[in-house]
């Protein structure tokens, strides 16, 4: 028999394989030079663009009805992305945001990004009256999270975003815990979303990402001045605007990625975006199934004697409830935080006694996590910062996986059986500002 060349298979992956290449080749210098220069599009380097990066991206920016996106090695770094292209070279940078805020993302607006010279003002995300007020002359950004983590306060997200752009603001909002499953914050007037891609569009607490979309509204030609660095030409971009390179509604992106993502570096890995992709599959069945458990989870504690308090969107009261059922959420999430009743040292029994809830920084874990804010995410917060927040030493943050509800039930239950006061005790008075969240 003589040896005949062998036909192609039949069939086509249907998982896109992993692209693990630094760089792109080009059949001549001229296609080169174009996607270089950026006259064409394509891929040169995998710090500004890969194709699984890139499938990521058109995921996200698909699920939460953008322009399009820019993934990051973080969601601090998409962040960061967001905060440098909005603000970085004013020389009056001001943001507005809330008070409400992941610790990281406090760390670098307070600490990193004021070293640069941006200042910044807190506002209660509750309250818009507080953001009008904080603005000024120079304020570009406003930065907000759609459910707050830890607390999971819902901010008045319409409201704020018409104080913003009545002012030439850029409304960002954090959406990693609410995901795109359960509130699409370009509905309310974000004109960017950022994501830790690392919590639950990964889902399996492995790859760190972050992604920064945008919602397509923010159109920096409407007023050119507040915004030169993104209007007018500079040699950086062939002697074009960015605005002429990459269209007024992607504009932000574009310096983003080829400025920012280009000099600093902190880009995704293709496979780290492959397994984020991954995850965002499943994305809506872990996120209803976590949300659902969340709440059941919420409504047990809440009855507990050990617990002076229980933060969940389900359990909001007045107008944060008004906001949960009518502010176009489609759930409260897979995060609740309890207060425990008692000193620091029963909330250390309380974490210590847990059995199958182990104590980790991470959320949006198929696994069930417990952290204590004071003492980890939040903990460089400064006196004042933290009493803004509303976090307090006895908190405990819940991300929840997707365990049985029997199981965490029972694991909480016997957990906090040993702080539980007597009977008789009367509880603790609640504050006021509080009782209404
Ligand atoms: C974790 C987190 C971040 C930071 O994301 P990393 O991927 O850890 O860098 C930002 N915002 C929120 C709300 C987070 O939970």
């Amino acid at each position: 028999m003589s040896a005949t060349t062998a036909a192609p298979p039949l069939g086509t992956p249907i998982v896109q394989p992993i692209h693990h290449s630094a760089a792109y080749a080009f059949d001549t210098l001229a296609d080169a030079r174009a996607v270089f220069a950026q006259r064409a599009g394509g891929y040169t380097y995998a710090r500004t663009g890969n194709p699984n990066v890139a499938a990521l991206e058109a995921e996200i920016a698909r699920r939460e009805g953008g322009a399009g996106a820019v993934a990051a090695s973080s969601g601090q770094a998409a962040v960061a992305l967001a905060l440098l292209t909005l603000t970085g070279p004013a020389r009056d940078a001001h943001a507005v945001v809330s008070s409400r805020l992941y610790g990281g993302s406090v760390d670098l607006l307070t600490d990193t990004l004021a070293d640069t010279g941006l200042e910044v003002s807190f506002a209660d995300p509750r309250n818009p009256r507080e953001w009008e007020d904080a603005v000024r002359e120079g304020t570009r950004v406003f930065f907000l999270e759609s459910i707050a983590n830890p607390l999971t306060e819902l901010p008045e997200l319409e409201a704020i975003a018409q104080i913003a752009h009545r002012h030439g603001a850029a409304v960002v909002v954090d959406n990693t815990v609410a995901t795109p499953h359960l509130y699409t914050p370009g509905e309310h007037g974000a004109d960017f979303v950022v994501h830790s891609a690392t919590k639950y569009l990964a889902g399996h607490g492995g790859p760190l990402g972050g992604l920064l979309v945008a919602t397509g509204s923010f159109d920096p030609t409407e007023d050119a001045a507040r915004w030169p660095w993104l209007t007018e030409a500079h040699h950086r971009w062939g002697g074009r605007s960015p605005v002429e390179v990459f269209g007024a509604r992607k504009t932000v992106l574009g310096v983003a990625r080829c400025k920012y993502l280009n000099d600093l570096g902190p880009c995704l890995g293709a496979g780290a975006a492959h397994e984020i992709l991954q995850g965002t599959a499943t994305l809506d069945v872990r996120v209803q199934r976590q949300s659902a458990t969340a709440a059941a989870l919420a409504a047990t504690l809440a009855g507990h004697p050990a617990v002076e308090r229980v933060h969940h969107p389900s359990l909001a009261q007045g107008r944060q409830r008004e906001l949960y059922a009518q502010g176009g959420y489609r759930g409260g999430g897979g995060l609740l935080s309890i207060d425990v009743r008692g000193t620091a040292s029963d909330v250390g029994t309380v974490v210590n006694g847990l059995e199958h809830i182990r104590l980790a920084a991470n959320i949006g874990d198929v696994r069930t996590l417990v952290a204590h804010p004071a003492g980890m995410t939040h903990c460089r917060l400064t006196p004042e910062q933290f009493r803004a927040s509303g976090i307090t030493e006895q908190t405990l943050r819940l991300s929840v996986g997707l365990e049985d509800e029997e199981t965490l039930t029972a694991d909480l239950l016997r957990a906090l059986a040993p702080v539980a006061p007597p009977a008789e005790s009367t509880p603790h008075p609640r504050e006021s500002d509080t009782a209404a969240v």
